[in-house]
């Protein structure tokens, strides 16, 4: 067993981070600094103020 750690590090792409609201690992917006899936962005960006992006 080699102990030489080779953690993966995902900055971008799928699992890079889950959605910090559901924690889904879906299609995650990073805009904003949001982190949030698609759905759950949706809910927030109404609640931040955000227009309604059809
Ligand atoms: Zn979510």
């Amino acid at each position: 067993m080699s102990e030489k750690s080779t953690r993966k590090i995902r900055l971008y792409g799928k699992g890079s981070s889950p959605c910090r609201r559901c924690g889904s690992y879906g299609p995650i917006i990073h805009s904003y600094g949001l982190n949030l899936c698609r759905q759950c962005f949706r809910e927030t960006a109404v609640k931040l103020g955000f227009k309604k992006y059809s």
